[in-house]
């Protein structure tokens, strides 16, 4: 192995994750009433692996009348059983599903990263046991609801249809699911159509957790599918995470009904670097931020200020970094950048690039090699974008980085600021005064400082703005999915 003054020439040996210890049917049905059920139209569309374009399975597609009978199913599990059972016993149950997570991780982490692209560092690292850590810390507060309610009487929603995007599939099911089930809640989950995979093994596993039939239904599709369970007249809530376009959608169709709503949606988060910042810290952040997970993250890091004084330094150092950014496959312990999660997907963000292009800013994309087969975008950077660039303003969701400077922090405030969205902002700087001064002004749900893409089931997380409303993880997630009287 020779290392010269480019780190592109480090040459390391391929090191993949085995997939001898998973199993993937040939097809998946709809998992309702604790059974995995054909569904009625007779339908089925096909999960592709993002990094070969080879078919992993056929999952099933759930129509109106299909989703029908998962809410029903809740609803009879809701008042036969869920609704019924002592606290100490739905816990139980909750701790059960968080070891079986922990027992399977490794089926789960390789599962994940065959049906979604992300690389296997992510999934076996962050994914999976931040799932695992959901259902634990929901199990503990499913018998203290009163401590987390202090004088209050706390009852559960009834039926809750969950609607989850393709980024963080398991954690996002596990998001769901844990805090509903700890609050009594029976639900009806619909994973994205491009990664049912681990939402359909984890049914699997709440199976064999021994859940009584009906407390969790999974049905799946896509857009079709999750608007029948938002138009369904017994489901009390939805809990959506997707995109702002669709979120509104939902809103309105939720509108003048009495179901109650949280919507997590998209962002375009500031990550701003102070002169006095420690910059190889820094630029490691923003690198994790927008670069790693392929920029597929909601609270990614896509906007960089960079104050003038250190720009041209931020400037090459991440550049040199991103040169050394391993791009390839997601099941090789040493990749940094993964597969694209769609064609649809790399479509979009290729047509950001050509616009960015158009709009005559200077666009810099790392030389790593791109596998034939497969959905890829390289590393990619533009310099001097003006607030009013599509590349500053709209969610590209894909490993794009638009960089702006700034001088004096109210300014970079008001830029931060400058966006419909208010999801997450990082913050890069040695003043914890600084820190606190941006924390309370900045107008994003998280604000992470000195760190990026910190995630913990403790934390509420969610948005201002067009980024959404309502909470989820700690207290004020318990809360979204109770009623107090
Ligand atoms: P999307 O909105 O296209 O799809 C999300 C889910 O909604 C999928 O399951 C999809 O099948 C379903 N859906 C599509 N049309 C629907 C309709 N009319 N009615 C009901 N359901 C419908 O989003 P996506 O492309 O899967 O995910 C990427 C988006 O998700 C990005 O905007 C990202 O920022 C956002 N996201 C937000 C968070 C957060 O916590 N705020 C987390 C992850 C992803």
């Amino acid at each position: 192995m020779a290392k010269t003054d480019n780190n592109a020439d480090w040459n390391l040996a391929p090191a993949p994750e085995s997939t001898d210890h998973i199993h993937i049917d040939k097809r998946y049905e709809l998992f309702i009433d604790g059974k995995f059920t054909a569904p009625s139209g007779k339908k089925y569309f096909k999960t592709v692996n993002p990094a070969t374009e080879e078919v992993l399975a056929e999952i099933a597609e759930a129509n109106g009348r299909d989703v029908d009978k998962a809410v029903k199913a809740a609803r009879k599990a809701y008042n036969g059983v869920w609704s019924k059972i002592s606290a100490k016993e739905r816990a139980k149950y909750i701790f059960r599903i968080a070891r079986l997570i922990q027992e399977r991780a490794r089926e789960f982490a390789v599962i994940e990263s065959l049906d979604g692209g992300k690389p296997i560092r992510e999934s076996r690292d962050v994914d999976v046991p931040t799932a695992a850590a959901h259902f634990f810390y929901h199990a503990g507060w499913a018998d203290k609801l009163e401590y987390a309610f202090p004088v209050r009487k706390v009852s559960p929603l009834g039926v809750v249809g969950q609607i989850i995007p393709w980024n963080f599939p398991l954690l996002m099911a596990a998001w769901k699911i844990a805090p509903a089930l700890a609050t009594g809640n029976t639900v009806v989950l619909k994973p994205a159509e491009t990664t049912s995979l681990t939402a359909l093994k984890l049914a699997e596993l709440i199976r064999d957790a021994g859940l009584p039939d009906g407390v969790v239904n999974i049905v799946t599709g896509a857009g079709a599918t999750g608007r029948a369970l938002t138009e369904h007249p017994d489901v009390d809530k939805i809990a959506f995470t997707g995109s702002t376009d669709v979120g509104k959608m939902i809103q309105r169709t939720v509108a003048g009904t009495d179901k109650k709503l949280t919507l997590e949606l998209g962002g375009k988060a500031a990550n701003i670097i102070f002169e006095d910042a420690p910059i190889d810290q820094a630029v490691e952040g923003i690198i994790n931020g927008i670069f790693f997970n392929q920029g597929h993250v909601c609270c990614a890091g896509s906007r960089l200020f960079v104050q003038e004084s250190v720009a041209a330094e931020v400037d090459r150092r991440l550049k040199h970094r991103m040169e050394s950014l391993i791009l390839g496959d997601p099941l090789d312990k040493n990749t940094d950048v993964g597969a694209i999660n769609s064609k649809g997907q790399l479509e979009t963000i290729n047509s950001y690039l050509a616009k960015g292009k158009k709009e005559g800013l200077t666009m810099f994309q790392t030389d790593c090699p791109v596998p034939e087969k497969g959905f890829w975008c390289r590393p990619t950077l533009f310099s001097d974008v003006a607030q009013s660039s599509v590349i500053a303003r709209e969610e590209i969701f894909g490993p794009v980085l638009a960089i702006q400077t700034f001088r004096t922090v109210d300014e970079v405030i008001d830029k931060a600021n400058n966006t419909p969205y208010g999801l997450s902002a990082g913050v890069w700087t040695d003043k914890g005064s600084k820190i606190f001064n941006l924390t309370t002004r900045l107008k994003a749900g998280v604000v992470w400082a000195n760190t990026y893409n910190k995630f913990d089931p403790t934390s509420p997380f969610g948005g201002y703005k067009e980024s959404g409303f309502g909470r989820e993880g700690g207290l004020h997630g318990l809360r979204a999915y109770v009623n107090l009287h």
